[in-house]
């Protein structure tokens, strides 16, 4: 596909590096704004029946911060990424480390706010997701931008409803995918191409239609595909890990209005 073409995506990368240089000085310098950052997190099912939460806070994110800099020689060293932008060090959360995601830095190519289209924020999430993400999740929204028909995205901001939160899946005794920060659930893919034209695709059932749809389905299929053989069809979490109410990718009704997509256990 046209719209994939690697030189084309190594030459923008690199200029956009070379822009963003000195890019860990911003990256610490964002460290010190994020704690005025505020970072709410909700949880839904990952499946099963039940309701999903209206929002709870995540007042671990909130605090997170204030501990961290990249002066402490305990600090974990970055995780190496562009296409997400990742603060530096980890933080101990209720059941593994976790890194913040700097969802408002202007030189990453994804950014994100909570159930906003605007206003940005951070989330918190698992490493190994961090990596995963950062590694497959621009490249996943570009196979469905073809797709799709769309222009090709240079960026792209997320809608979402939450990331890290410590709680169990709904109506289960299990815990949620995001009790171990390893969620995002998203709501909107605010497509920005090259010509300063935006394209935003919803994840609601309802507009599960048309070039929406194939975006849809593409995507999904293309997060499906980044997943390890030791994820297999039919692992309840592997279910949920996409989400979506009748398809052939499966999900259930808690999906209906969101993408919970998920790095699962399984995945490592
Ligand atoms: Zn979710």
């Amino acid at each position: 596909m046209e719209i994939l073409n690697k030189r084309k995506i190594n030459e923008q990368t690199n200029r956009l590096r070379q822009k963003t240089f000195p890019f860990r000085l911003r990256q610490s310098l964002m460290v010190a704004l994020s704690s005025s950052l505020v970072a709410f997190g909700i949880g839904c099912a990952d499946s099963g029946g039940g309701d999903w939460a209206s929002g709870i806070p995540d007042s671990l994110s909130q605090e997170e911060d204030s501990t961290m800099s990249p002066e402490n020689p305990n600090a974990a060293p970055v995780i190496p990424g562009f296409n997400f932008s990742f603060n530096p060090g980890t933080k101990d959360l209720a059941y593994g480390p976790g890194v913040t995601w700097n969802g408002c830095d202007p030189n990453a190519m994804v950014t994100g706010g909570y159930d906003s289209d605007t206003k940005c924020g951070n989330g918190t999430v698992y490493p190994g997701y961090a990596e995963h993400l950062d590694k497959n999740f621009f490249r996943c929204v570009e196979v469905a931008s073809a797709d799709a028909n769309y222009r090709q995205p240079e960026r792209v901001f997320i809608r979402h409803w939450g990331t890290y939160v410590n709680r169990n899946a709904r109506n289960s005794s299990s815990l949620s995918m995001h009790a171990y920060a390893r969620a995002i659930d998203i709501v909107k893919f605010i497509l920005y191409d090259r010509t300063g034209g935006t394209t935003q695709v919803s994840t609601h059932v309802r507009d599960f239609a048309g070039s929406t749809a194939k975006f849809y389905n593409s995507f999904r299929q293309c997060w499906k595909d980044t997943l390890p053989s030791s994820c297999k069809p039919g692992q309840r979490e592997y279910l949920g890990s996409i989400g979506i109410p009748g398809s052939a990718l499966g999900g259930n009704s808690l999906h209906d209005d969101h993408i919970h997509l998920s790095y699962p256990l399984c995945a490592g």
